[in-house]
């Protein structure tokens, strides 16, 4: 090994959900939304004011956080926007698990977390998730050095009920205990109301899912003024300018149609209910799903061979080569269209 070469930071990456190039498939295996972005969107990139990217953005974002104290009903100064919540969750692991007690989440979650924890060198330790891939609530009643659940959990989809996670908040006063709301929309539950009550809860949620935004890359989480004000000590030590110009009005212009957000995250859910029934129907079992996915495991047939044969009928979906998750296909919600296309294909496969 040559000498500079010790010195480089060695760590296993994250791998994102595939993109693949070609037209024509159905993409249902990262979780992106099947609509557009509201139409308000549409109009502020066509009067977009390119000339003014030849100044830097507003470091505080001040627009977009407005509309979030708006949208949410929280203070300002109690909101932290990124570039994505995956920018909004590694800048929170670097502000808050900085102690030497590990810090805890569960098993089967989403697979950033040990890979942030890692490249930080923050020590973790995982709980694991019962039979029934449910949080075991007590768990997390330990010493630790911190806390980070999702919220419905990614990939299994499952909702753990508000009053044990507020539990969890309660019992760790000396630990910053995050909840991850990337799916939240879908769940109709969220741990916004606690945090006026709690000043070591961060909830963060993401433009991504339900508003439809994931290419924009947008990112935000509420917590006490304390906490946000830490973040962005860290996050003004790092890169002040992480919003485009742009990406600050898009955000803003999607809050502002609640009437089109609200219709697509019906819809999904419309549609995720109908796909859970058909699922059922071709022999299919899953945790029930709060989220815009289903983590879904076939009687008789091995998930991956599943995911293969799909793949070659040009239907993307997501499959995990890891313990215990490994004869499960995380199945993202289409369009209804796209579902029916998704259950005929298993249909015949099955047959
Ligand atoms: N949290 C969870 C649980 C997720 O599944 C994702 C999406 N991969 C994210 C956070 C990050 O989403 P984004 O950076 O697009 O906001």
């Amino acid at each position: 090994m040559t000498n500079w070469e010790a010195n480089v930071l060695k760590v296993e990456p994250y791998t994102p959900g595939e993109q693949p190039k070609e037209a024509n498939i159905i993409k249902l295996n990262t979780n992106e939304n099947p609509y557009p972005p509201s139409p308000a969107v549409e109009k502020v990139i066509v009067k977009f004011d390119v000339a003014s990217l030849r100044k830097y953005p507003d470091p505080c974002v001040t627009d977009l956080v407005e509309a979030l104290s708006k949208a949410y009903s929280m203070p300002m100064d109690q909101i932290f926007v990124g570039v994505g919540s995956d920018d909004v969750l590694a800048l929170s692991f670097l502000t808050f698990f900085h102690g030497k007690k590990p810090i805890i989440f569960p098993d089967i979650t989403y697979s950033f977390y040990d890979v942030w924890a890692n490249v930080f060198e923050i020590p973790f330790e995982t709980k694991a998730l019962d039979e029934d891939f449910r949080i075991r609530t007590e768990d997390y009643f330990c010493d630790n050095g911190g806390i980070v659940i999702p919220n419905p959990n990614a990939p299994t989809g499952v909702l753990h009920p508000l009053d044990e996670i507020e539990e969890i908040v309660k019992k760790n006063p000396n630990s910053v205990v995050i909840i991850d709301e990337a799916y939240g929309d879908f769940s109709g539950v969220s741990a916004l109301p606690l945090v006026e009550k709690y000043d070591n809860l961060l909830v963060v949620m993401t433009f991504s899912k339900s508003r439809s935004l994931a290419g924009s890359r947008i990112g935000f989480a509420f917590g006490s003024k304390k906490l946000i004000s830490y973040l962005n000590d860290v996050k003004y030590s790092f890169n002040s300018y992480t919003m485009d110009r742009l990406t600050i009005q898009i955000g803003k212009a999607s809050l502002e149609d609640d009437a089109y957000f609200k219709k697509c995250v019906s819809d999904i859910i419309e549609t995720r209910e109908w796909t859970k029934k058909e699922l059922s129907r071709l022999g299919f079992t899953y945790p029930d799903s709060k989220t815009n996915f289903i983590f879904a495991s076939h009687e008789r047939v091995p998930a991956k061979d599943i995911f293969e044969h799909l793949k070659e009928k040009h239907i993307y979906v997501r499959y995990f080569n890891a313990p215990r998750i490994d004869n499960y296909l995380r199945i993202s919600i289409g369009t209804k269209n796209e579902m029916e296309i998704l259950i005929k294909t298993l249909e015949e496969y099955l047959k």
